[in-house]
């Protein structure tokens, strides 16, 4: 007999087959003619399969009569055509094995609405949701559709490091990985930790971005990118910063900063795409519950042309707004989520893609253009969400990277390896960064970060 998902079982193909299915309880009704009906659910899609359960089955009465939300089952039948419109099959059952029971009065997934805020104490349970399920569904075709697209751009898939020793690349706070006995940590002559006793004989920190290794793979290898786990200990509680995150991160031996626009751009439409081939029932799912525009808006946006609009264009514009922002505007400071919003939701109602930022808020590593004020760094805005996408241009000239790291005071010397990339065949090249976790956001419509990755890590949070 075959074993079939749900997702296999709902599919009209399947009227007229035997088969097996497996999955946890959602709901059971006892019908006035003596047999009962289950909605189970595995998982493999948004809808559940509903179980006709006959009162010949032999443990009827002892087993099935006493099914609650979230018993594990296995049950062997044949799929019919259903007369309900929600779906195409049903199942009669001839046989139903309980592999788990959950007992009603401590499983916590009633039947009823749950807050996202209980959901979250209880992530290990929470993918049983719909809504969860869901995300979880969208978050691998998202994944998928990010291989895809780089691979058919011809870019190499790499993996950078996860511990590093670059003790700041301006991206953020660092957390620290260090096997030393924190009681008793030793010391040297002059009283400060004494490193070289630690596990790789230098402090070291996981990792806040890949970007530095993969320049040093795309001066090799032309076009990369990783793809994986990235980490800051910013203290910053809001609904779009998590600890640890999944970030995409393309490098590209002689792109200029347009043509990384351009990649951006291009990227961002090719995965929306296929999330709305790919995940129709799951899109429509978030539209009813979560979102009522948000198939509209990923439409629009595979449409339109992201609006490109330097740094001082739109301090401009956020100055001649009239609005009185909380933080206020001038040319030199960086934009808070309050102006990425006007611009992306007021002001232009698209995606923007803002360039050309003042030297002295963007890291060392970016660029420097003519006028000396500005360097060619690149963010991607979008409505809601803000930033889902930060690159730039790298600077490719020695003398001057070196001197922007010592205005930035870093500690040359770690840097060494580096500074090589510029001292040996130096390239044009440009890169950047795509948060997984804020494109799930932008494309669900969920509002909180936490809701968009199975077990969030956030300050004094590291439950699961
Ligand atoms: P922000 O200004 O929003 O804090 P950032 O400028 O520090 O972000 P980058 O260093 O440019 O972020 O990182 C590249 C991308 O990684 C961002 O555009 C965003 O999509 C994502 N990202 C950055 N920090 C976080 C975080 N703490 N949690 C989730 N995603 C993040
Ligand atoms: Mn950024």
């Amino acid at each position: 007999m075959h074993k079939w998902t749900v997702a296999q079982a709902r599919r009209p193909e399947a009227v007229g087959q035997e088969a097996i299915v497996q999955g946890w309880v959602r709901t059971r009704r006892d019908s006035k003619a003596g047999f009962s009906f289950l909605e189970v659910n595995d998982g493999s899609c948004l809808g559940n399969l509903q179980i006709i359960a006959p009162a010949s089955l032999p443990n009827y009465q002892s087993e099935v009569r006493h099914l609650t939300a979230g018993c594990s089952v296995r049950i062997e039948g044949q799929i019919k055509a259903s007369p309900g419109k929600e779906q195409a099959t049903e199942m009669e059952a001839y046989k139903i094995i309980v592999l788990g029971w959950a007992d009603p009065e401590s499983y916590p997934l009633q039947k009823k609405q749950h807050s996202f805020e209980f959901l979250r104490t209880i992530a290990h349970l929470r993918s049983r949701t719909n809504t969860f399920g869901a995300i979880a569904r969208v978050r691998n075709q998202l994944c998928w559709a990010i291989h895809e697209f780089f691979q058919k751009e011809g870019f190499i898939y790499i993996h950078t490091p996860i511990i590093t020793a670059s003790d700041c690349e301006g991206a953020g706070a660092m957390f620290q990985v260090t096997t030393l006995n924190l009681e008793v940590v030793p010391r040297s002559e002059g009283g400060s930790v004494d490193y070289s006793q630690d596990f790789f004989g230098r402090p070291t920190y996981l990792t806040v971005s890949g970007q530095l290794e993969a320049e040093a793979l795309a001066c090799a290898l032309g076009k990369v990118y990783t793809f994986g786990p990235t980490f800051r200990a910013e203290n910053s509680n809001t609904p779009r910063h998590l600890a640890e995150f999944w970030m995409v991160e393309p490098e590209m031996a002689f792109f200029e900063l347009e043509d990384t626009m351009d990649l951006a751009e291009r990227n961002l439409k090719y995965i929306f795409r296929h999330l709305l081939e790919k995940c129709p029932e799951e899109m429509e799912f978030f539209r009813q519950r979560i979102d009522p525009t948000i198939i509209e808006t990923l439409q629009k946006i595979l449409e339109s042309q992201f609006i490109r609009l330097s740094y001082t264009e739109a301090i401009e514009i956020l100055l001649a707004s009239g609005r009185s922002f909380e933080f206020p505007v001038a040319w030199g400071k960086d934009l808070q989520a309050e102006h990425e919003r006007y611009l992306t939701e007021q002001y232009f109602k698209s995606p923007v893609i803002l360039y050309n930022y003042p030297r002295t808020i963007k890291p060392f590593y970016m660029k420097l253009n003519d006028d000396g004020r500005t360097v060619r760094a690149m963010d991607v805005l979008v409505p809601k969400v803000g930033e889902i996408i930060g690159g730039s241009q790298r600077e490719d000239r020695y003398d001057v990277l070196l001197e922007r790291m010592k205005e930035q005071g870093l500690k040359i010397e770690n840097y060494w390896w580096y500074l090589d990339l510029r001292r040996f065949g130096t390239v044009p090249h440009s890169g950047y960064g795509l948060g997984l976790e804020r494109v799930l956001q932008f494309a669900t419509g969920m509002a909180n970060i936490r809701d968009v990755i199975p077990f969030p890590r956030t300050p004094g949070n590291a439950e699961f």
